[in-house]
Parts: C-alpha cells; sequence; structure tokens
C-alpha cells in the first residue's frame, strides 16, 4: 500500500497577501455602505449607484497602493534571502548579504545567514584540506610497498603461493594508489587549487592512446573496437582531459561483455564543439541510477565493485565542469548498453 500524503494546494506568497489586502478593502468598504445607507436613512441622503461604484474603484485603488508598498518592503527581503540560500544549496559558501536594513527582523536575518555561511565555508576548507593532506601522506607508504612488491615479483617467488601473495598485494596498492590518486585529484578540483596548463594538441592522438593504455583489459575481453576520430586540434588541459578519456573508455571496456563492440567516436559539430562519444553492449544504466550516476563512490553493479572505486564518473564530471565541459549518459533503445557523450567547447 502507498503512503502517499495527499496534495496540499500551495498558494503563492504574494498573492496570499494580496487577497488578505483586498479581502480587508471589501470589508472595510462593506461597512462603510451600511454605515453610509444607516446615515442616509437617518439624515435623508440618498446613497446612488456612481457613488457606490466609486467607492468601489476607490477602494480597490487604495488596496493595490497598499498592497504595491507593502508587499515590495516584506517581499523583498524575502526574495533576496531566497536567491542567496539557492547559491549556498548549490555549495557557494561566499555568499553574504548586506545588513543595512531598516527592520530589524531582516537585518537579524541577514547577519544570521552570513555567519551560517561563513561557518559552512570555514567546515568546508577544513575538510577539503584534511582530504587533501590525508591523501598525500598516504601517496608515500603505497608507492613503497609498490615499489618492494614488484621487487619481490621480479625476484621470483618460491613457491606459487607467494608468487599469488605478491601478485594480490601489488593488485591491491594498484587500487589503493587509484583511490588515493582520484581523491587527491577531486579535491584539487573542489578547492580550484589546480593548474589547467592549457595548451594546443591532437585531441583524436589522445583518445588513441587512452585505447592503447587500456589494451590488455579490452584483448583480454576480446572486445571489437570501432573507433573513428577526426583529426582535431584542440586547446585545453590535456592531463585533465586523459582522466576523462581513460575513465569512460574503461568502463565501457569494463561493462562490456565478453566479445563485445565499444564504439569510439570523435567529431566536430554543427556549432564548432566537439563530440566525443563512446557506446557499449553492456548491461546499461537502470533508471534508478540514472540521476546518481556521476556522484562520489556511487555504484549500481555489485559484480564490478572489485574493479572500481565509484570515483570515475565523479571525477569525469568535475573535471568538465572546471573545463566548461559537459557529459551525458543514455541507455541504448532496443539494444543492450549505454552511449556516454562528452561536449567540449568550441576554443
Ligand atoms: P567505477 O569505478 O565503479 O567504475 P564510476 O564512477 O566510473 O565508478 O562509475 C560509477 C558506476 O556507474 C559504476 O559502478 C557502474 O555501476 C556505472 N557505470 C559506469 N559506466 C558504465 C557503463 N559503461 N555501463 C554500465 N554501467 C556503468
Amino acid at each position: 500500500m502507498t503512503n502517499q500524503k495527499p496534495k496540499k494546494a500551495r498558494l503563492n506568497l504574494r498573492l496570499y497577501f494580496t487577497l488578505i489586502v483586498l479581502a480587508e478593502i471589501s470589508g472595510l468598504l462593506i461597512v462603510t455602505s451600511l454605515m453610509v445607507s444607516l446615515l442616509g436613512d437617518r439624515a435623508q441622503l440618498t446613497i446612488t449607484a456612481p457613488t457606490i461604484i466609486f467607492m468601489l474603484v476607490a477602494s480597490l485603488f487604495i488596496g493595490y497602493t497598499v498592497n504595491f508598498l507593502l508587499s515590495r518592503a516584506f517581499f523583498r527581503p524575502i526574495t533576496r534571502l531566497g536567491s542567496a540560500m539557492r547559491k549556498v544549496a548549490k555549495g557557494d559558501f561566499s555568499v553574504r548579504l548586506d545588513t543595512e536594513s531598516r527592520i530589524r527582523e531582516v537585518q537579524n536575518l541577514y547577519s544570521d545567514f552570513n555567519i551560517m555561511t561563513k561557518e559552512l565555508g570555514a567546515t568546508e576548507i577544513i575538510q577539503t584540506d584534511f582530504v587533501s593532506n590525508v591523501s598525500h601522506e598516504f601517496k608515500t607508504p603505497i608507492n613503497a610497498i609498490q615499489g618492494y612488491a614488484t621487487l619481490l615479483q621480479q625476484e621470483n617467488p618460491e613457491s606459487e603461493a607467494d608468487a599469488e601473495c605478491v601478485r594480490k598485494i601489488l593488485l591491491n596498492t594498484t587500487r589503493l594508489s587509484d583511490l588515493v590518486g582520484n581523491i587527491l585529484l577531486l579535491s584539487k578540483l573542489d578547492n580550484s587549487s589546480i593548474e589547467l596548463s592549457e595548451t594546443d594538441y591532437r585531441l583524436d592522438e589522445q583518445v588513441r592512446l587512452a585505447i592503447v593504455l587500456l589494451e590488455e583489459r579490452w584483448s583480454a575481453k576480446e572486445i571489437n573496437l570501432d573507433v573513428d576520430l577526426d583529426e582535431i586540434t584542440y586547446h585545453g588541459s590535456e592531463k585533465l582531459l586523459g582522466h576523462v578519456f581513460g575513465n569512460l573508455i574503461g568502463n565501457a571496456v569494463k561493462f562490456s561483455p565478453q566479445g563485445g563492440t565499444v564504439r569510439i567516436l570523435l567529431q566536430k559539430g554543427n556549432g564548432g564543439d566537439i563530440i566525443f562519444s563512446v557506446s557499449d553492449e553492456g548491461p546499461g544504466i537502470p533508471e534508478s541510477a540514472m540521476e546518481h550516476i556521476f556522484e562520489r563512490f556511487y555504484q549500481t553493479d555489485s559484480s564490478h565493485k572489485e574493479e572500481g572505486n565509484g570515483l570515475g564518473l565523479a571525477l569525469v564530471k568535475q573535471i568538465l565542469t572546471v573545463t566548461g565541459g559537459t557529459v551525458d549518459v543514455t541507455n541504448h533503445e532496443n539494444a543492450p548498453g549505454c552511449t556516454f557523450r562528452v561536449l567540449l567547447p568550441r576554443r
């Protein structure tokens, strides 16, 4: 049984206010008419229809003016607070409101709001600094373990069991190293403390390199690659965009079935924007996961949890936000799999 609450009719605050003022004016009008008619009876005055219409129009005019002046004074602070709140909800804690107001309550409200955003900003800095420092401290020991494990592997372990242990140590340190690297990069992107170092370079060559670097994985799964790359020179951050292509192609390979086809396209759109897309024949994205897919640590498929950390797509999204691009995903209609599409702005 669904436990849905009945929807309450919502009234726009401004309309609500107008109705109240109009009700007051109408009340006033009725009382005045009654009094005038009583007085009229007693003092033998005749109240004609034009007089009533004049009173009605005058009351509406007064009502409208009073409403206009009052609503300006009442609603402006609320509207200003509302738009500031929207910015905070989107993660911008640098918003401050001017506390110079003739209304004491508004002054207090704005000043409390400013204290709140200041505190939120300070907490965010502490948190991101902490994440970045811890990740940095993790890197050195992980690299050392990785180095020693590689040495052990090269010295041909005595038994098969020893060799398996060394292989597992290497695999897990690589995963840990990837995780720490991703967290560090994300926190740098969040803090805007990353050098974009934009240069002119060949985008198609970069995509080709990303495919080659993943060769071990796609050849193990006997994936068919259908690659169509236009020759494009682009001005952008080569290092950051490398993560975007590597992650998306890596995911397509990871979620493809054995012997599946991965289609990779790079072309110039009509408006001069650059379109990169990668399609696979995997399970696609469940409808319920569509809105979460780019969130940090979000994973839908438990069978592949071992192979990732749920940060790849969050990183792709954040890199594109910083560099001015976009990414979206659509499931294929009447066929398995999905297509991730990246749009890079014309430069
Ligand atoms: P992971 O390291 O787990 O791959 P990502 O951030 O790259 O993390 O992806 C998040 C989740 O999105 C994945 O765990 C998977 O459930 C889903 N996903 C990403 N790419 C694909 C794809 N090509 N096909 C199906 N599901 C995908």
